[in-house]
């Protein structure tokens, strides 16, 4: 049987929704789901790891990642830029492992139009005014980064409908056992299944 790709799953949502304890919850859950580390401008926050939560760059290292098409995509996002390995990403699917992108609207937006085939899932707050406490409550940041992220925040709703999925996310665990159950249900679509009884079909 010829080996399949993996599945590219990009987690998005606006910022203060919670997108990184899902993510790590999802992650210790399927540990198969292989992460993507991003790179990032902005200063490690304590406990931070290089190459475990970020690859942390400096701005003209990054910009040369850019110049030297090494990211999947990028963004500026108040004030730092982020983005996402490609080579990486592209190995781990031509290997067969799925992957789990865990970035911010544009980004995903970026990612979409050269993975359409990649499965969108966005992550909503559960409401508004759960959000912008979410965004405040973090307190390492100041007070105008927390109005920035607030108005992120807001642009970023509105481009739900350019996602697959909606997981609301209202309790992490109830968030990430929806998640489980879309890659399990990706993974069930006639498209990925049907080559193999094809196969058998046409061989005997
Ligand atoms: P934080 O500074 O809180 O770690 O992340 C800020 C935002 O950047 C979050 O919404 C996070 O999802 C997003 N982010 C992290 N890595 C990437 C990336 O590689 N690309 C993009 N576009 N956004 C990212």
């Amino acid at each position: 049987m010829e080996p399949q790709r993996g599945i590219l799953f990009v987690l998005s949502g606006p910022s203060g929704v919670g997108k990184g304890t899902v993510c790590a919850e999802l992650r210790r859950q399927v540990p198969e789901l292989v992460y993507s580390v991003s790179a990032t401008t902005r200063a490690p926050r304590e406990g931070e790891r290089e190459g475990i939560n970020y690859f942390f760059k400096s701005r003209e290292e990054f910009e040369n990642m850019i110049r030297n098409n090494q990211l999947l995509e990028w963004a500026e996002y108040v004030g730092n830029y982020y983005g996402t390995p490609r080579q990486f990403v592209e190995d781990t699917l031509e290997q067969g492992k799925d992957v789990i992108l865990e970035i911010e609207v544009q980004g995903a937006l970026q990612v979409k139009e050269k993975f359409p085939e990649g499965v969108f899932i966005f992550l909503a707050p559960p409401d508004l005014e759960e959000l912008r406490n979410r965004i405040k409550g973090r307190g390492t940041e100041t007070d105008e980064t927390i109005n920035n992220r607030l108005e992120a925040a807001k642009k970023e709703i509105d481009m739900m409908d350019r996602y697959h999925y909606v997981v609301v996310n209202d309790r992490v665990e109830l968030a990430v056992q929806q998640i489980e159950a879309i890659i399990t249900a990706e993974h069930l679509k006639k498209e990925r299944q049907i080559s193999r009884f094809k196969n058998w079909i046409h061989s005997t």
